[in-house]
């Protein structure tokens, strides 16, 4: 067994930790195991994860029963590919749709990324064999991450992440998504919400709609800043998509799984998307799965004879048995334990006690929906200039001291990393919140 010591210099040396900078890096933590919401490093040092690992983690660390499910499934059956089936993929689409409340159809894959790639393909074959075939384009809102594969990353809306990996994949426009911290003059939160809707609108129409194919967005964008829609948005981009053929794709790889008090965030707001991407709290992050879920009509040309009607996509591990078994042992135990609801109440008691922070100078909005909370720091709460991103890493650095992580926003146009984010585990105990506090 290597030291602490020994284990810092091989990690230095050897793993390329990509989401920081180098000079971040050195001396990660280095994380030897969990229980519940805290996580032990390899000195015993403790801290309450505040994020669950990266927006994953929902029913917390440490649940025997998901190892037990993976452990059996793999003396039983380990893999075989999906060109024929195997139960544990039957079962989990079958509990997916309940979960959706519809009817969908599920292609399996690993991550958050290929989900959404797996989307743009389909939905661009769809078109092609449902009489539109000039539909390529899609429409996604700046601020948003949509994944870190290229075609995922040409949806997303953070120019910081895309500008050294350009050119990407062309069809892929921009719009605004509606902030209710951040109103331009004078309008209310509905209205401003209803002109965003609106400016997707006008997006397709300016490209024409015989060229675009999908809407892709987050219910509530959350990597971006915890940015929660007015209730009437959705509806809205709804109603433009059916009127234009655009197919509704939400990405719910961190709303979904309860993670803001519903089964799915789309479920807030009374639309029925044609795709649904999924992936981290499918498994609460033990082992990799995805999914994208795409409405039976939308099957239905991809069902005509001939050699180019299926979809043409490979997978290798896409629906791996154990992660399938694992991903339906962690929707029991988040049926059993209801913890979609507890997600709401939790997050309703932890807004309720950061109250004693309104009044804080610096904190200038508190926003959430189940326990996906956003904390926007500013310079002051006139101006609402943001706080310096220096600021923001200074106080996730006392909170790391003080035994807490918490999360951030991706830089705003403007460099700003103004909000501090919290997502931890859906059963958090009351006085795990109080700590959190
Ligand atoms: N979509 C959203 C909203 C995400 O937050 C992420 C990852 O954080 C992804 C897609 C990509 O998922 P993955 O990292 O599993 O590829």
């Amino acid at each position: 067994m290597s030291t602490p010591k020994e284990l810092y210099k091989k990690d230095n040396q050897y793993v390329w930790h990509h989401m920081k900078p180098y000079q971040k890096n050195q001396n990660a933590m280095v994380v030897q195991e969990a229980d519940g919401a805290w996580i032990t490093d390899i000195e015993g040092n403790q801290l309450l994860d505040g994020m669950s690992g990266l927006w994953c983690v929902n029913v917390g660390y440490g649940r025997t029963e998901l190892a037990d499910a993976a452990a059996e499934q793999l003396r039983t059956l380990p893999y075989y590919p999906l060109s024929n089936s195997h139960v544990p993929a039957i079962e989990l689409a079958d509990k997916l749709n309940d979960w959706l409340e519809g009817d969908y159809r599920i292609v399996y894959a690993n991550s958050g990324s290929e989900a959404n790639e797996t989307a743009f393909k389909l939905a661009r074959q769809y078109h092609k064999q449902n009489g539109s075939p000039h539909k390529y384009k899609f429409i996604s809102r700046y601020r948003s991450y949509h994944g870190s594969t290229l075609g995922a990353l040409a949806a997303t809306g953070q120019a910081q992440r895309k500008h050294l990996y350009e050119p990407l994949p062309p069809g892929f426009v921009h719009v605004h998504a509606p902030e209710e911290y951040r109103i331009p003059n004078g309008r209310t939160f509905e209205e401003w919400s209803l002109e965003c809707a609106q400016m997707i609108e006008d997006t397709i129409l300016w490209e024409r709609p015989e060229t675009v194919a999908g809407v892709i967005m987050e219910p509530i964008i959350t990597g971006g800043g915890i940015l929660i829609p007015h209730e009437s948005y959705l509806k809205k981009v709804e109603q433009i998509c059916r009127e234009h053929n655009v197919l509704l794709m939400i990405d719910e790889v961190i709303c979904g799984f309860g993670r803001t008090g519903k089964k799915f965030g789309f479920q807030h707001y009374n639309i029925t998307p044609d795709i649904v991407t999924m992936a981290k709290g499918i498994t609460s992050g033990y082992l990799p799965l995805s999914a994208a879920a795409v409405r039976q009509e939308i099957y239905e040309p991809f069902k005509e004879e001939g050699e180019d009607s299926h979809f043409r996509h490979v997978n290798t591990f896409g629906g791996n048995p154990a992660a399938c078994r694992l991903a339906l042992k962690n929707l029991e135990i988040m049926e059993e334990e209801g913890l979609c609801t507890k997600s709401q109440k939790n997050g309703d008691k932890l807004r309720e006690e950061l109250a004693k922070l309104d009044n804080h100078p610096n904190v200038g909005n508190i926003r959430h929906k189940g326990l996906l909370v956003g904390l926007e720091l500013v310079e002051d709460k006139d101006s609402k200039k943001p706080a310096s991103s220096s600021y923001l890493a200074k106080i996730m650095g006392e909170c790391k001291k003080n035994g807490l992580i918490v999360g951030k926003n991706a830089d705003t146009v403007s460099g700003y990393s103004n909000v501090l984010t919290l997502a931890p585990p859906l059963n958090i105990t009351d006085e795990d919140l109080t700590f959190i506090v």
